[in-house]
């Protein structure tokens, strides 16, 4: 089968061929393909030079031009077109000191991590594959291309991008490999925490983050990074159910009630990796709340005052946290258990959709109307009675009617 991407790929690789210079498909398309797994998007190596590859392409943009990486448009799709190239250097183990443009194919797969990123295809279907890709591929293992020793050594992020594809394609790592990855742990430590944090990112996201946490652990990874406090643990509980929350932010904070970290740890953690602002407050605040409390389907006004508190997303995730943590070391089927969070983000859907309100602008008062009504000056008691008004109003007790709260604050007070 043929989608509209690949034939408009296929044209990229004809414009560059009928220029005479070598064009092929390559990376994780080709992998995904003779997998038959969903592919996303298609990357393109070429021996034309980047200024060739622009000349050729009219609607192109120099997106990374120092490596070779030009991105261009055909029939309404993006493909990134790097020439082929190997990295010189590797003295800090993080960035190539410098990048060489090659002429042959097989120069640019030998730069490449592991045998099944290292195939590339033509455009009449011929594979080149130095490595061995496609046995690995059957196979289902991951592999270095050439002495693992030394791959981890030029890039340590390399490490984790073992356990990454591993856990997304439900291979094995094979036995050298897994070795190398031991023996080269410290070549992490200079490695960017955001580039780790993408990783690590797609682990927490693919369908079975529990194994690749175990793989991290049990390899000790990160015991001579800055994160070894949290990713190298001495011992940890079955992580499983870290498959169970739908989002990755959710999964996150699973992991760190499992491994029983506070709220602080966990903020401080998020931070370390450089989260975003919005991954680091949603994982600090679900690990605060799970903490705190796990609220089953009956608990209605615990639900009522969390939704108040938190908004509906926070809440859907936080039930799919509690019903995961409650789950885990139960030898129940992950099927079962996610079709029990789905039960309870409905019932916490369900709360919410009865709520007259859901925030202090939905209240039929506002703070202006009760100093008008009670005649004190301003002070703390506005917010506070406020939000019993809102709790109240929420939870049914009263009606959502400026007269009815105001006539009820007044007989309250100024709450003192
Ligand atoms: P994904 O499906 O996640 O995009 P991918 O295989 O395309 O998987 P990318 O990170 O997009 O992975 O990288 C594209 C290709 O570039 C890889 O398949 C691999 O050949 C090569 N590559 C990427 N990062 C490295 C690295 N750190 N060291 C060596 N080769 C790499
Ligand atoms: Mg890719």
């Amino acid at each position: 089968m043929q989608t509209e991407v690949e034939a408009a790929g296929r044209r990229v690789l004809q414009r560059l061929e009928e220029a005479g210079h070598a064009a092929y498909f390559v990376g994780g398309y080709v992998r995904d393909r003779l997998l038959g797994r969903p592919i996303h998007d298609i990357d393109i190596a070429t021996s034309a030079r980047p200024e060739t590859v622009m000349a050729l392409f009219p609607d192109s943009l120099p997106t990374g031009i120092r490596h070779g990486t030009v991105t261009v448009r055909v029939d309404g799709h993006a493909f990134e077109v790097t020439t082929f190239r190997v990295e010189r250097g590797y003295s800090d183990a993080r960035h190539p000191d410098e990048v060489v443009f090659v002429d042959r194919i097989e120069e640019d797969l030998a730069r490449r991590d592991f045998t099944v990123n290292a195939m590339a295809l033509d455009r009449r279907g011929r594979l080149v594959d130095p490595f061995g890709g496609r046995d690995d591929l059957a196979a289902r293992r991951i592999r270095c291309v050439g002495d693992p020793m030394r791959r981890f050594a030029e890039d340590g992020l390399r490490l984790v991008r073992a356990v990454r594809f591993a856990v997304q394609l439900d291979f094995a790592i094979e036995p050298q490999t897994w070795e190398a990855l031991q023996a080269c742990r410290a070549t992490l430590r200079p490695v960017a925490h955001e580039r780790i944090a993408d990783e690590l990112d797609k682990i927490m996201a693919s369908p079975n983050p529990g194994r690749g946490f175990v793989l991290l652990f049990d390899s000790r990874l990160f015991a001579a990074d800055d994160l070894a406090p949290y990713l190298a643990p001495e011992a940890w509980p079955d992580l499983t159910v870290l498959a169970v929350p739908e989002g990755v932010g959710t999964r996150w904070a699973l992991l760190a009630v499992l491994l029983g970290w506070t709220e602080q740890e966990a903020e401080s953690f998020a931070r370390a990796l450089r989260f975003s602002r919005e991954r680091i407050d949603e994982v600090t605040t679900l690990v605060g709340q799970a903490r705190q409390a796990c609220p089953g389907e009956g608990a209605t006004r615990h639900w009522q005052q969390l939704l108040l508190a938190h908004g509906l997303l926070r809440c859907l995730a936080l039930a799919d946290l509690c019903v995961a943590r409650e789950a885990a070391g139960r030898p129940n089927a992950l099927e079962q258990e996610r079709a029990a969070a789905a039960r309870l983000r409905e019932r916490v859907r369900a709360i919410y959709a009865t709520m007259p309100v859901h925030s202090l602008k939905d209240l039929a008062v506002d703070g202006r109307d009760l100093l008008e009504a009670i005649g004190r000056p301003p002070g703390p008691w506005v917010g506070r009675l406020l939000r019993e008004l809102l709790t109240r109003v929420a939870c049914g007790e009263l009606p959502n009617d400026k007269e009815r709260l105001l006539e009820y604050a007044r007989e309250r007070g100024d709450g003192t």
